[in-house]
């Protein structure tokens, strides 16, 4: 039989009466044998029935589940989306077939963006720069249609149009504004270096101002200097916007050049006519990539190219006729920070990409699942393999990921959006570590899951036309380019550790960390002996519990790191010491140790910790906003299989770090255990509604395009594609 929802085994009542009877303890455990999916060896065939039974089951009322939930998750500009379909639908001759070569892949992939922006009217730009979240609507839509249009769709508008009109002045927006939009400047953003990607303060390229023809002269110093894997770059583009270091002659100590740091520069590189490269520039191409093949990506070597004083992208430091430097901002930190920091966007659409790569590839696989039959019980006939609890807990942690993902990007878009249009220091600091951070986990969780999926469809998963092989390929880079993801994730420790630091210095948290300040409270009152046992259902499922549970996480590890950093031996694992000594002393402490490591040193040997620390509080933001969208749901059916499908992403969470949870008792025995079966029974009971859960996301065929992940006649579509 499948499993009993557990009714109400409530910690509430334990709370009240502190210490449990043995006799009320037993009954708590018996009730939770209860809860095991997996149900006594006599009861086998039973079960296996029910299963066998469920398989082609929907719930009562599926679709209409299946809608509600659709139009709570469909965006503002679901529309704008749908028009992008029907056009590809429309189009046969723009579909991406499942062979091509490199060369027809980069020359359809050209001629998909120019039919999106000429023949069906998009301008990106323009959407960029009115409705940043139409744009990453239309972003994700293109990617959809092929992960490489959507990245090509990013290079020339959020990359080379967003540089252009977020590091420039209106002078430059007047001149390139439309030829971005309008694809007659397709264009490359040129940054990374054959010897530096991540470490972007190290470019080696250089523009030094002439001041006697008012010009830069762009140069390659060496080999390492070489631009190297730059989109657009190989085949298709006219222009780039090259990072360099601004040189100044003459302006330096005791006369020597002045380098005021990186700089962004717009140079042409293709004549706009005849589309020849440049003098002075020579253009390689980087090759067939393990993905992404659609998108030309090239390398660039520039041989003293001149270009106008005015082709300076001068927003945060300008140079003046006679060649003096101004800024608004002191320092070539500070304007470096301020020039990178308005790159985000980028790594915002990344993310919210990756979302939506995650959706399909969770949707066939799915899909899949519900329609393959394998076995059954004796004389029975053969179950879903979706009904298998090992096939369940593949899945369905992954379902639910999906919408909490969902949510959290959403989120970040709107942060994103509301961040350009106002000034907020503390919004832009916010947008920058969550933009950071959402896009290291969710890439990292997606090229993982890809995997997964691929193997949940067994040898037809192996099939090219079914996608898993260029969804893997395609989204693989996701991890490195804007950002590698173990950078980013430095990033976000380190803003979280100076969150902490002016915290103890009695300052104020600022938005994203306000959380940091009640569960400073919560630390203080956990592990408690009691609560670390609670192992009922309400209790487990308490958005409270939950959330206390994930943003304690960082905390421990904080702690962790601390005592890392000090030669501490009388350290006992008391909470209000750890957490007191926290409080007090961990900037004291990473100070002193880097008194003999160094700040780098220190910093290189708690690495791990670092990164974990990161993921922890980018998970708690994440559960944050999928309990918040579950509360503010208006249909109460939806918010009921919301809750269901946001209790197993938390729970299945904190039973993935339960070691964490378990070495500082913050979790007793009997409640790790609770937790590992209330998780498997939510993923069971999501298993009732995963098909609701997957149509849910709305993706038609044209967008999922695997024969195996069909809405219908799946097994038809894929036999008919082999040729019967
Ligand atoms: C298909 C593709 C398209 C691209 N498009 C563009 C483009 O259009 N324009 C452009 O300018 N660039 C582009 N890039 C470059 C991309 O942005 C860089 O590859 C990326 O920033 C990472 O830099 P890197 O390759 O030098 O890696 P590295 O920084 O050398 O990283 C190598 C490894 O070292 C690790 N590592 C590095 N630093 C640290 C650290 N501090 N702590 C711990 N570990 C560390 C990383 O995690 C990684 O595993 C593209 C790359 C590819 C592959």
């Amino acid at each position: 039989m499948a499993p009993p929802p557990a009714s109400s085994r409530s910690g509430a009542g334990e709370s009240l009466s502190g210490e449990e009877s043995p006799a009320m303890r037993r009954l708590r455990r018996l009730s939770l044998h209860l809860l095991q999916p997996s149900p006594p060896a006599d009861q086998v065939a039973e079960s296996s029935l029910a299963l066998a039974a469920c398989a082609g089951r929907r719930v009562e009322g599926g679709a209409d589940v299946a809608a509600a939930l659709a139009a709570y998750l469909r965006g503002r500009h679901r529309a704008a989306q749908m028009r992008l379909f029907d056009f590809f639908r429309a189009r046969p001759d723009l579909q991406t077939p499942v062979e091509l070569t490199t060369a027809a892949h980069r020359e359809l992939c050209f001629r998909q963006l120019r039919a999106l922006v000429r023949d069906a009217g998009v301008r990106p730009l323009t959407l960029m720069a009115n409705d940043p979240a139409e744009y990453f609507a239309v972003m994700e839509a293109a990617g959809g249609a092929d992960i490489s249009l959507g990245v090509k769709l990013g290079v020339q508008y959020s990359l080379w149009g967003g540089s252009v009109i977020n590091l420039g002045t209106k002078k430059h927006r007047d001149k390139y504004f439309d030829g971005i939009d309008n694809l007659d400047y397709p264009g490359c953003f040129a940054m990374t270096e054959l010897h530096h990607g991540s470490n972007v303060q190290a470019l080696q390229t250089t523009a030094t101002f002439d001041p006697v023809t008012d010009e830069f002269i762009i140069n390659t110093p060496n080999d390492g200097a070489i631009k190297w894997w730059i989109g657009n770059a190989a085949v298709h583009g006219k222009f780039a916007t090259v990072f360099a270091r601004l040189i100044l002659p003459l302006q330096g100590k005791g006369g020597e050049p002045a380098d005021m740091g990186i700089h962004a520069f717009i140079v042409p590189i293709r004549d706009l006519e005849t589309h020849d490269v440049l003098p002075g520039i020579e253009i390689n191409d980087c090759g067939h990539k393990i993905g992404l093949n659609g998108v030309d990506n090239g390398a660039l070597r520039f041989r003293s190219v001149r270009i106008p004083r005015d082709n300076l992208l001068n927003r945060f430091g300008d140079v003046s006729r006679d060649g003096k430097y101004t800024s608004s901002l002191p320092t070539i930190n500070k304007r470096f920070a301020a020039t990178l920091g308005e790159l985000v966007g980028g790594r915002v659409g990344i993310a919210y990409c990756s979302v939506g790569v995650l959706k399909v590839a969770v949707t066939i696989a799915v899909r899949y699942a519900l329609l393959r039959h394998q076995f059954g019980p004796p004389k029975q006939p053969e179950i879903s393999v979706l009904d298998y609890q090992s096939h369940q807990h593949k899945l369905m942690p992954m379902l639910a990921s999906s919408y909490a993902f969902h949510f959290a990007t959403v989120q970040l878009v709107d942060k994103y959006s509301e961040m350009k249009k106002t000034s907020d220091e503390d919004l832009i600091a916010d947008v920058h570590v969550l933009s950071s951070g959402l896009k290291a986990y969710i890439t990292s969780y997606t090229a993982k899951s890809i995997s997964i999926c691929r193997e949940a469809c067994g040898g037809h998963g192996y099939a090219a036309v079914n996608r898993f092989g260029a969804l893997r390929n395609d989204h693989d880079i996701f991890q490195t380019f804007e950002g590698d993801n173990t950078v980013l994730l430095q990033q976000v420790a380190g803003d979280l550790l100076k969150q902490y630091q002016e915290k103890f210095k009695g300052g104020t948290l600022s938005v994203t960390w306000n959380y940091l300040r009640d569960s400073m409270g919560t630390y203080l009152s956990q592990p408690n002996p009691v609560t670390a046992r609670w192992e009922g259902e309400d209790h487990l499922r308490d958005p409270k519990f939950q959330l206390d549970a994930f943003r304690v996480s960082p905390l421990f590890i904080v702690t962790e790191i601390c005592l890392m950093f000090t030669s501490c031996t009388d350290w006992k694992p008391s909470p209000q010491y750890r957490t007191s000594r926290l409080l007090h002393s961990v900037a004291a402490r990473l100070q002193k140790h880097s008194k003999t490591l160094g700040g780098f040193g220190a910093w290189n040997r708690c690495l791990n910790h670092l990164l974990t620390l990161a993921e922890s509080h980018i998970e708690s933001v994440i559960l944050a906003k999928f309990i918040e969208s579950v509360k503010s749901c208006p249909d109460e059916r939806t918010r009921e299989v919301l809750k269901l499908v946001c209790d197993l992403y938390a729970l299945d969470r904190i039973w993935k770090d339960i070691g964490t949870y378990r070495n500082v008792d913050y979790v007793a025995p009997n409640k790790a255990k609770a937790i590992h079966k209330l998780t498997d029974y939510l993923s069971y009971q999501v298993r009732l509604v995963a098909q609701e859960l997957i149509d849910a996301f709305d993706l038609p065929d044209l967008i999922i395009r695997a024969p195996i992940g069909m809405q219908s006649e799946a097994y038809a579509q894929y036999t008919q594609y082999v040729g019967f």
